[in-house]
């Protein structure tokens, strides 16, 4: 099932939509945002210099930095009295990053949203129990907001108390899980060790998962251990919030909204636009937002775009399920290493879990890499010759895929650190 007819337009006439669009989004941030204006004018730019949506590259790129700089709502296109919304996310360094809302912004974000329900099959005979953090965070809302636009019974759970969760989910017969893919696991763990028959006692069909970078073997073991259909969504509060892109049914890959988000793939060091196929940092435009329109975003997601028709009959570009974050490769000893490389390979070796975390450290002038994984609770920790055994196969397998030289450390079940959220796989003690 497909919800609009916006996702299926010929990719013609989706072009024209799109040049109309951007044409009315820099009128508007140019008539109205200082900080849009002075980068304008540092460029040598007016709004009548961008005939087409291929224009775009002569604009300037917006960084999560000017968002911070211009703190909290330098930024906005409209008056405080037209927002109806405010989010806003933790920065981890320095002042958040604001984002408001029109009532239009709203409508279009719920219409995204029941794009994705749509195109992961849920419609107004499921219960989605949604699992995503409410708040100032833009996860749990905006997966709501959709799930009520299509229909669905929608129970907010938000984040966090695991066993009343699962009791929630098993009671009200749940048929979708809408989390982070590390809480899901989380959540199967727990359901184990409290003696739930996860296949009998549940009657999930399928999840819809996102929020953080995830290996294709990390999703088949979401997928494996509650028997369901696993749907990847994307997004960030910078552009909207979830939903702008999704899996559909017959593709690994994320269908971007293009009507309304406009993506291009970049090199990270030079800002030069890369072809289609070419893996870079994701950068969008938004299209159609009011309150806070945003020109080439760099969202510092590692991706490449496919045009490629799909089986779906969806007309919208595909994007590959995000590699990593610009600031998560790794380089060492000139080798770039994405975490989920590390996970895929992990994926296709028996008696470990995909718990892990890299350690990257100066040995002298040479940079060392250490991976730290967790063990099934199958292995027993002092049979010394199997471990040793699967240390060497480790070793190997990311020396002849990845070119890495690491150490292998395997430590007990649950030995590593969990992070509710978002994972943090990587700790780089060279720049400590
Ligand atoms: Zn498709």
């Amino acid at each position: 099932m497909i919800w609009s007819k916006a996702e299926t337009l010929p990719r013609l006439e989706l072009e024209k939509l799109q040049t109309s669009r951007l044409k009315e989004t820099i009128a508007r941030v140019y008539g109205v945002v200082p900080f849009y204006q002075q980068k304008f004018k540092e460029m040598g730019i007016v709004p009548e210099d961008i005939k087409s949506i291929k224009d775009i590259t002569k604009l300037p790129f917006t960084r999560k930095q000017d968002l911070r700089d211009n703190y909290p709502f330098g930024m906005f296109a409209v008056n405080q009295d037209a927002v109806v919304r405010i989010h806003s996310s933790s920065g981890t360094t320095g002042k958040p990053t604001v984002v408001g809302y029109t009532k239009s912004d709203m409508d279009v974000w719920n219409e995204v949203m029941a794009r994705v329900f749509t195109m992961s099959g849920i419609n107004s005979e499921d219960t989605v129990h949604n699992a995503y953090g409410y708040g100032l965070f833009t996860g749990g809302l905006g997966v709501h907001n959709g799930a009520e636009t299509v229909g669905a019974t929608v129970v907010p759970s938000s984040g966090g108390f695991t066993s009343r969760q699962l009791l929630l989910m098993k009671d009200f017969n749940s048929t979708v899980l809408t989390s982070t893919p590390s809480f899901a696991l989380h959540m199967a763990e727990t359901a184990k060790k409290e003696g739930y028959d996860i296949k009998k006692d549940f009657k999930l069909k399928c999840g819809i998962f996102g929020a953080e970078p995830t290996s294709v073997g990390l999703k088949e073991e979401v997928s494996r251990v509650w028997g369901i259909d696993y749907y990847e969504i994307y997004g960030l509060s910078e552009i909207i919030g979830p939903g702008v892109s999704n899996s559909c049914c017959e593709s690994r890959d994320l269908h971007i909204f293009e009507d309304h988000f406009y993506p291009e793939i970049v090199d990270s060091k030079t800002g030069e636009v890369l072809p289609y196929g070419e893996k870079g940092e994701l950068v969008i435009t938004t299209l159609t937002k009011q309150a806070l329109p945003i020109i080439r975003y760099r969202t510092g997601d590692i991706t490449s775009l496919d045009l490629t028709p799909c089986k779906c009959g969806r007309t919208h570009v595909r994007m590959k399920s995000v590699m990593g974050r610009v600031d998560d490769m790794l380089i060492v000893n000139g080798v770039n290493i994405f975490p989920s490389q590390v996970e895929h390979v992990l994926s296709n070796i028996s008696d470990i879990t995909l718990n892990y975390q890299i350690i990257a450290n100066k040995k002298g002038y040479l940079d060392s890499l250490e991976i730290m994984v967790e063990v099934t609770e199958e292995m027993p920790m002092d049979s010394i010759g199997a471990l040793e055994k699967i240390q060497k196969n480790i070793q190997s397998e990311l020396l002849n895929n990845l070119y890495i030289n690491a150490k292998i450390r395997l430590v007990e079940p649950r030995s590593i650190e969990r992070s509710m959220g978002k994972a943090i796989r990587v700790i780089d003690k060279r720049s400590l």
